[in-house]
């Protein structure tokens, strides 16, 4: 059985300045992209289903911190603003989660938190926000895919069950990110208290489960690199990497954000990122069709869902 689940971030339209325009200074964060991208994609997704059957259902992650609550007076913000959606989307069947950017501004500078008791309080308050419009979250998702052992400890004892936010085999510290990823499983985990990077005992409450990555060659790439499933990467970059990870693997953690197939925030063209709907089903099209040609059965899964399917497993 190959589980498919189709993750989106919630993110400002700028969500990454390293795969996006440079020219783009402005901290002020739009949601155009979620505004205009929400509506076609979760049209999109409505025109699958797996082989058993069941629709093809997502997990929006949805931004709620201390970043959005500067610029909107309220951490829990776009669970307002597109409160309509979120609650057309839950009546059929999809999750409403969340995406906290941990960030504190420092001399003018949006930049990571790392302090223990700082994230505890802007985790809790923000999930406090989310909770007090009425949305019962279980599972997150932490931005840029920073962590720590102090984030893995706060979540479950926040009422967090699930959290998607690993991208095994990858590290990175510098002026931008602060990331390390590096020994840990493609599978899902309970994290090892002492090291949240891997499974062990004793374990936090909180199953972990990865971001799938496969490898990725952009128009730019002199070799393939590993990188996360992004559906809306061109297919011709991710056909290769995708099809041995339909092969290999049992679940598929897949990512796609809705600024991301908004045509017109494009500001020039991307080796990477299509900024096409048609792109995205070009993906999902050979996923399916990849699964259907190998005989593998699939379907499509929430992060609650599979929590569900793998902490009952593990009983
Ligand atoms: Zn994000």
């Amino acid at each position: 059985m190959l589980e498919i689940a189709i993750t989106i971030d919630i993110d400002a339209d700028v969500f990454d300045q390293s795969l996006q325009a440079d020219s783009y200074q402005s901290q002020q964060p739009e949601w155009k992209g979620a505004e205009q991208g929400i509506p076609p994609l979760s049209a999109l997704l409505k025109m699958y289903s797996g082989s058993d059957q069941q629709p093809c259902i997502a997990t929006w992650f949805v931004r709620a911190d201390d970043q959005v609550g500067y610029y909107h007076t309220d951490n829990a913000y776009l669970f307002e603003r597109f409160y309509t959606y979120w609650t057309a989307l839950a009546n059929e069947g999809h999750e409403i989660a969340w995406h906290p950017h941990l960030y504190k501004l420092e001399n003018g500078n949006w930049i990571q938190e790392t302090d223990p008791q700082a994230l505890l309080i802007q985790m809790d308050t923000s999930l406090k926000a989310v909770r007090s419009k009425g949305w019962k979250v279980t599972s997150s998702r932490i931005g840029e895919a920073y962590f720590s052992d102090a984030i893995s400890q706060v979540l479950p004892s926040l009422g967090i069950l699930c959290d998607s936010s690993a991208l095994p085999g990858r590290e990175r510290k510098d002026n931008t990110r602060n990331i390390d990823w590096l020994i840990t499983p493609f599978t899902p985990y309970y994290p090892s208290l002492a090291d949240y990077r891997v499974p062990g005992t004793p374990h936090v409450p909180l199953l972990e489960i990865p971001f799938s990555m496969v490898e990725v060659a952009a128009d730019y790439d002199l070799v393939p690199l590993k990188r996360y499933v992004d559906l809306s990467f061109w297919h011709r970059a991710l056909k290769k990497g995708l099809e041995q990870a339909i092969q290999n693997n049992t679940v598929l953690n897949c990512i796609v954000h809705p600024s991301a197939i908004v045509p017109t925030l494009e500001s020039k063209p991307h080796g990477l990122l299509s900024y096409s709907l048609n792109e995205v089903k070009r993906n999902i099209d050979f996923i399916v069709e990849t699964a259907a040609k190998n005989e593998i059965p699939y379907g499509f899964r929430t992060i609650s869902q599979l929590y569900k399917r793998i902490s009952y497993e593990q009983r």
